[in-house]
């Protein structure tokens, strides 16, 4: 699949929507981006994902770790097409945790997923919970690469697309200067 073809799928299931928009962080910006809306339909689920899986596929390890909400989808994905084990973390007061009974056991390799990665701060929080387990990362996959800059890993980092966005404070928007309406994303009009 080409990039097009990707961006085209994410702009037909209003993944990726280009506009005017002010963002939950208070920020407004040109894109909006919700990966839910692409991966609610499995197809597209197995799509993207089974690229993250050949990148991954000829890579030693055991099981898939993902941070919950947004990356258990693609990490059960991930593992399903490769046959391994999926666990997901969860925050807790602040927190990111292994609950449910999920264990990591000493030396065991895993593969992070995530449906988008942005300042990979959830992925060093999932790489502490893999360290505190005396576990090992062997890489990062994601459906979507939003860095700005490339973040600092200790292992290979596969995403099937890039997309990046303009972020603005409302002091600052180009779009808000031309008196353009700003979309509060997720909410109904
Ligand atoms: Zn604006």
């Amino acid at each position: 699949m080409t990039n097009e073809e990707k961006l085209e799928i994410f702009r037909k299931t209003g993944a990726l929507q280009e506009g005017h928009f002010l963002l939950s962080s208070g920020l407004h910006s040109n894109i909006y981006f919700q990966c839910a809306l692409v991966l609610q339909y499995p197809s597209y689920a197995t799509l993207f994902c089974g690229e993250i899986a050949d990148f991954f596929s000829s890579f030693d390890f055991d099981t898939v770790i993902s941070p919950a909400i947004g990356g258990i989808l693609v990490g059960q994905e991930v593992a399903r097409l490769l046959g391994k084990r999926s666990i997901f973390t969860e925050r807790t007061d602040g927190f990111m945790n292994l609950r449910r009974g999920f264990s990591l056991s000493k030396n065991e390799r895993v593969l992070i997923c995530e449906d988008v990665v942005t300042t990979a701060k959830s992925t060093k929080e999932v790489m502490s919970v893999i360290e505190q387990s005396g576990a090992v990362p062997v890489g990062l996959g994601s459906i979507v690469d939003r860095t700005t800059e490339q973040p600092e890993l200790d292992f290979p980092f596969f995403s099937t697309i890039k997309i990046s966005a303009e972020v603005f404070t409302q002091e600052q928007c180009p779009l808000c200067k031309e008196n353009i309406p700003f979309i509060k994303p997720g909410s109904r009009k």
